[in-house]
């Protein structure tokens, strides 16, 4: 059988118009391959709808109204750019559809959880963009068929982080992107559905995710993630100067990186393709043609250069026992229990004979909670508003340069990586 390949386009990639222009050019290249084509929310448009979403909550009904018409507005007109100002073609009326839905919804006051209406809500992004595509696509002649994630992408109800279910997953996906059918297959990221049909939500930037799992499920050739950079760099290009693209690297080193707070891929979007051995290209949709980054297996990947990534508004929390008792096994436990509970996210620890000293990302409701119970046993100290620098692959060049630019609180190194809590001078 013919390869089948999963190609992801995110928020920037169909952010107007013209960007969909460039998304349909693409693809044009690749028209005669089997494709099952991800697609995120058009630009800023899940941020737009969470904002309407926490309007509606506080029962702010005029400022609802408004961003409601703003995001209706934004999305018609990229819809009448793409049909040549046809105000009846089908693709107006799928769009002006989709949102009359999304109104309807907001009808009334919240009846359940905030995590339930959430997905309700958000998902319309990811709706109406597929929507968008799909359609202007089949109109210039690149017929594809248009797949309901929610029909086959199956989570549990934790609404706004469901777990997919990949069991039933697997069999509809293989009913779903049926090849028989067609060979270019759209669907929304980030989105998927309960057993029983309810719409579900997989996190923040959870398209990368789709694809992923998409790609193991349908046993994928390779996964290619269309963005506006040119590949994975080894430092943000908005923080560091020089930086330079990894052509390769391995599933390890990206998922150190996507722990360690790089942005450009989503922390989960590794194990599935990892499982199955399932190449990962990073490509820029501005520059189709250039080669990226590919990330594969271990074996096949040489000498990195040091690659710098920096987790900003972090928290050190140094905590020692009340009793001037030392810091010991069940007194750590008893920490991180509280830390666990409060779901505060630790990225660094370090201890001594009678202090514990932990630097986490910083939440303020969750963080306040957790602080009000340590404090019930030890005495609490903390810094806030730093940031947290990892140096993989790091050079003595590079450690020293830090040590001249940054106040550091915190720092710990092992053969491959340097890592330090810092205030920058
Ligand atoms: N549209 C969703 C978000 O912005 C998912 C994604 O872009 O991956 O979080
Ligand atoms: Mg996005």
């Amino acid at each position: 059988m013919e390869p089948l390949f999963v190609f992801k386009f995110g928020g920037a990639s169909v952010k107007s118009a013209k960007a969909i222009r460039n998304l349909a050019d693409i693809l044009l290249k690749h028209r005669n391959r089997n494709l099952v084509v991800v697609i995120s929310a058009m630009a800023k448009t899940t941020n737009a709808l969470e904002d309407i979403l926490s309007r509606w909550f506080e029962g702010d009904a005029v400022g609802m109204q408004e961003r409601v018409d703003e995001l209706e507005k934004f999305h018609i007109e990229a819809g009448l750019e793409l049909v040549d100002g046809d105000e009846n073609h089908v693709l107006i009326s799928v769009i002006k559809l989709l949102l009359e839905q999304l109104k309807s919804q907001l009808k009334g006051k919240p009846h359940k959880s905030y995590d339930f209406h959430y997905d309700q809500i958000v998902s319309f992004g990811e709706l109406l963009s597929t929507h968008i595509v799909s359609y202007y696509l089949n109109e210039i002649g690149i017929s594809n068929i248009l797949v309901d994630a929610r029909k086959c992408i199956i989570t549990d109800t934790t609404y706004r982080d469901g777990i997919v279910d990949e069991e039933t997953s697997s069999i509809l996906c293989q009913k779903e992107f049926d090849l028989g059918k067609g060979n270019i297959f759209i669907t929304q990221g980030f989105i998927g559905g309960t057993k029983v049909g309810t719409t579900t939500t997989l996190g923040r930037e959870g398209s990368d995710y789709t694809a992923a799992i998409l790609a193991n499920l349908l046993n994928a050739k390779d996964v290619t993630i269309w963005k506006d950079v040119e590949g994975v760099l080894n430092a943000d290009p908005k923080i560091f100067s020089n930086t330079q693209k990894l052509d390769k690297i391995s599933y390890q080193e990206a998922i150190e990186l996507a722990y360690s707070g790089a942005q450009v891929i989503h922390p989960k979007t590794i194990k599935p393709l990892q499982n199955k051995g399932i190449p990962l290209y990073v490509k820029s949709f501005i520059n189709p043609d250039a080669a990226g980054t590919v990330i594969i297996n271990n074996d096949n990947v040489g000498k990195l250069p040091p690659i710098l990534i920096l987790k900003r508004n972090q928290v050190l929390i140094s905590l020692s026992p009340r009793d001037f008792s030392f810091v010991i096994e069940d007194c750590l436990s008893k920490i991180f229990a509280i830390l666990y509970k409060h779901r505060v996210k630790v990225n660094m620890i370090h201890n001594s004979a009678i202090s514990f000293t932990v630097c986490v990302d910083y939440d303020k409701i969750r963080f306040e909670r957790a602080q009000e119970e340590l404090k019930e046993e030890f005495s609490v100290r903390y810094n806030s508003g730093l940031e947290l620098l990892t140096v993989r692959h790091y050079t003595h060049e590079i450690i020293e340069e830090i040590a001249k630019k940054n106040v550091i609180y915190l720092q710990q190194r092992t053969r491959s990586t340097a890592r330090f809590v810092i205030d920058r001078l």
